[in-house]
């Protein structure tokens, strides 16, 4: 069967924007341009769009106001929002409102084709899950087959100090090595153990593990290494989650400055009394808290002031397209500026480029992690990265490299 071209629905009332979107756009989608969200939501009643590019500000009915009649109608499309405001508050605002991306007026066509394309990608990527669903029974009990045979491993990449280019720990991520299918990644299967609630044992079996290895780094002399480890939402929700977590620290004898914990906002949007509640009684407590995937959600930067945490975890997409996009540009330096004024470290995720690196180093951005640094490795591969950066020629052997394979940690600090 032949593939339906990509349908792509373009609104704005200003008719000059929207005919150069419809121009430039039907080149390789297939377009229908209307003037206001009423002619849009008829459109969506009587056909289907993949992706609904729309301006925010129109008569009557705006943009923001629109998404939610979308999702009713289209559930399936993705939303990108075009704004004359160039300020981070709006950004935010779209994100929160539903909207995937975002881009200001006036823009350059080139950077359309870049957030289109990213948007239909991400289209592409639930259309793949959903259709996976069917399998859904099976996977489940694949899952719990999984954690009674501790399939579950962990993975870790070092964050580095982005100034002295050191690694000061590492992010734990876990990866389901099955037997049938190899390696899988979190996408894979997280989402699914969300729904069923298996994450909760997941993500203390998680825990234990990077507490009781984060020890065993500091017994070999790495004292300042820290690690990082991702809750999810249902995992925070728990009762017992901070005497669990209390539990594992006692039993591995990890002091709590050396763990973070990572949450994203969306996971404290969904009881933020309680969820910080929480994560005050974990700062007390003496853990370290960052907000992950900073700048995706739905969080307003009011909000932000609120919460009790020490990082934001400046979500990849930003960093991806900072050296190239000037309004990510402008979003990145927005977004450190403002986490700097609330006395917050920034780590930024996903530096894959040394452009990337100079940028943020340039912003003061505190750290860093991404595959320029090192990609997810096992244990032993951050014994290697650490020692490559905190190399004493006096101090013995507890600080030199142990594993000499330079796979993982192509860009660290050379050794003094
Ligand atoms: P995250 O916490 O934002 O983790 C960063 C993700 O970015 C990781 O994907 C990492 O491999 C990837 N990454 C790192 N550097 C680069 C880079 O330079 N370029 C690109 N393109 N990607 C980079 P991963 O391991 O697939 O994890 C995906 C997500 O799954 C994590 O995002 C986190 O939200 C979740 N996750 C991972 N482990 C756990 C866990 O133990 N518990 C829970 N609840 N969630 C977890
Ligand atoms: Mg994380
Ligand atoms: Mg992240």
């Amino acid at each position: 069967m032949k593939k339906q071209k990509t349908r792509v629905l373009i609104v704005d009332d200003d008719r000059e924007i929207g005919s150069i979107l419809y121009d430039f756009l039907s080149k390789s989608y297939d377009c229908v341009a209307v003037n206001s969200a009423a002619d849009a939501l008829a459109a969506l009643a009587s056909a289907s769009f993949d992706l609904i590019m729309s301006d925010i500000n129109m008569p009557q009915m705006s943009g923001l106001e629109m998404i939610p009649h979308i999702v009713s109608l289209a559930p399936e499309s993705v939303v990108v929002m075009i704004s004359g405001q160039r300020m981070i508050e709006s950004a935010i605002e779209a994100m929160r409102a539903g909207a995937f991306d975002y881009i200001t007026k006036p823009f350059e066509l080139a950077q359309v084709d870049v957030v289109v394309r990213r948007a239909l990608d991400h289209r592409q990527r639930l259309e793949r899950f959903r259709s996976r669903a069917p399998h859904r029974d099976e996977m489940e009990q694949r899952l719990r087959h999984a954690l009674d045979n501790h399939d579950f491993v962990v993975h870790y990449q070092p964050q580095v100090e982005i100034q002295s280019r050191k690694v000061t720990g590492a992010e734990a991520l876990v990866r389901w090595a099955d037997p049938e299918r190899g390696l899988l990644l979190p996408n894979d299967f997280i989402p699914l153990a969300e729904e069923t609630g298996l994450i909760v044992p997941i993500g203390i079996s998680v825990l234990q593990t990077a507490c009781a290895q984060a020890r065993h780094w500091h017994d070999m002399g790495m004292t300042d290494f820290g690690v990082a480890v991702n809750v999810s939402p249902k995992q925070l929700q728990e009762d017992d989650f901070l005497h669990t977590l209390a539990q594992i620290l006692y039993g591995t004898g990890l002091r709590p400055e050396s763990l973070e914990i990572e949450v994203t906002e969306t996971s404290l949007m969904q009881n933020p009394e309680a969820g910080i509640q929480t994560l005050t009684t974990l700062r007390e407590m003496g853990v370290k808290i960052a907000i992950d995937d900073f700048g995706t959600g739905y969080s307003s930067l009011g909000y932000l002031k609120r919460l009790p945490i020490d990082s934001v975890k400046l979500d990849a997409s930003f960093v991806k397209d900072a050296t190239s996009d000037p309004d990510d540009a402008a979003l990145v330096m927005a977004i450190i500026t403002l986490a700097h004024n609330l006395r917050l470290r920034v780590i930024a995720e996903g530096i894959e480029t040394e452009d990337q690196l100079a940028f943020l180093r340039l912003l003061r951005c505190d750290r860093g992690q991404g595959y320029f640094f090192g990609r997810p490795a096992m244990s032993d591969e951050m014994i290697f990265a650490y020692s490559n950066t905190h190399y004493e020629p006096e101090v013995g052997c507890a600080n030199k490299p142990i594993v000499k394979n330079k796979s993982t940690a192509g860009n660290l600090a050379q050794a003094a």
